[in-house]
């Protein structure tokens, strides 16, 4: 048990890009985050939000959707309904996929274990290396309490503390839509210019209560 926790611990930070001691204590009296993070009204940036009715409409006619769930699916515990979306969606042709960070969540494997409890069909779980090329042709990201594994700073901001940290290209997509409850960053504790992006629709709320409401929504677009 004690050597596999080790390994673990290793190849996370390995996929971090960060050394342990980094991994460990990096989100602890953050700096520079603070300004972006007071809340829904933080930062002067303006976002668009999406309503549930709208976000259902937009679904329902879609061909593809890559799901990427984050620490704040977890802490909803929003893995059953996400499954009942995506089920619902399958049903009409929709290419579902779910994209599976190394890092998301905190702890290893974390998203794996949780999409496992709610049963999602092995087949739709791709990991980083597999599902990043397919961005770009996907219709809708939907972004479920994922914050610092889509943040594109990563890729080129070098003061950035996730800087390195391989990320999945949500910002590839045709359309974004992110839940979360609030503009507060997450654990790396910095802003994420995604939630900026033109193609990026945030929908506000706690993430089962919010894909609740997008279930709702979308019977009522097939109705
Ligand atoms: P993040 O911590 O970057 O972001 C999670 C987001 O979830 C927050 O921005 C928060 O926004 C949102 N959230 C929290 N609660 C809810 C809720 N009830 N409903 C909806 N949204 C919610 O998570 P990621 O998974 O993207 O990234 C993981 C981070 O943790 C990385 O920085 C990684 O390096 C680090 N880490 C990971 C470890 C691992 O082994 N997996 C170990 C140690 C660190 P809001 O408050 O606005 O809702």
């Amino acid at each position: 048990m004690g050597a596999s926790g080790t390994l673990l611990t290793m190849l996370m930070c390995k996929a971090m890009n960060r050394s342990l001691a980094n991994v460990l204590f990096a989100g602890v009296g953050a700096g520079p985050v603070a300004a972006a993070a007071t809340a829904r009204g933080g930062p002067a940036k303006a976002v668009r939000e999406i309503s549930a009715e709208d976000a259902g409409v937009l679904l329902s006619n879609i061909r593809s959707l890559i799901i990427i769930p984050g620490y704040g699916m977890a802490v909803a515990q929003a893995q059953h309904v996400c499954r009942e979306l995506a089920d619902m969606l399958s049903k009409v042709g929709v290419d579902v996929k779910y994209a599976v960070h190394p890092v998301a969540g905190r702890m290893p494997g974390h998203m794996n274990v949780l999409l496992a409890e709610a049963n999602v069909p092995y087949e739709q779980l791709f990991d980083l290396e597999q599902i990043n090329p397919e961005f770009e042709r996907c219709d809708v990201a939907l972004v479920v309490g994922a914050n610092d594994v889509v943040n594109p700073a990563a890729r080129y901001d070098k003061a950035s503390p996730i800087y390195g940290m391989p990320i999945l290209d949500a910002d590839k997509a045709q359309h974004i839509i992110i839940i979360k409850r609030s503009m507060k960053p997450g654990f790396a504790g910095i802003d994420n210019e995604l939630y900026y992006n033109p193609k990026t629709m945030m929908f506000f709320g706690d993430a089962k209560g919010a894909l609740q409401k997008l279930v709702e929504s979308l019977k009522a677009a097939a109705a």
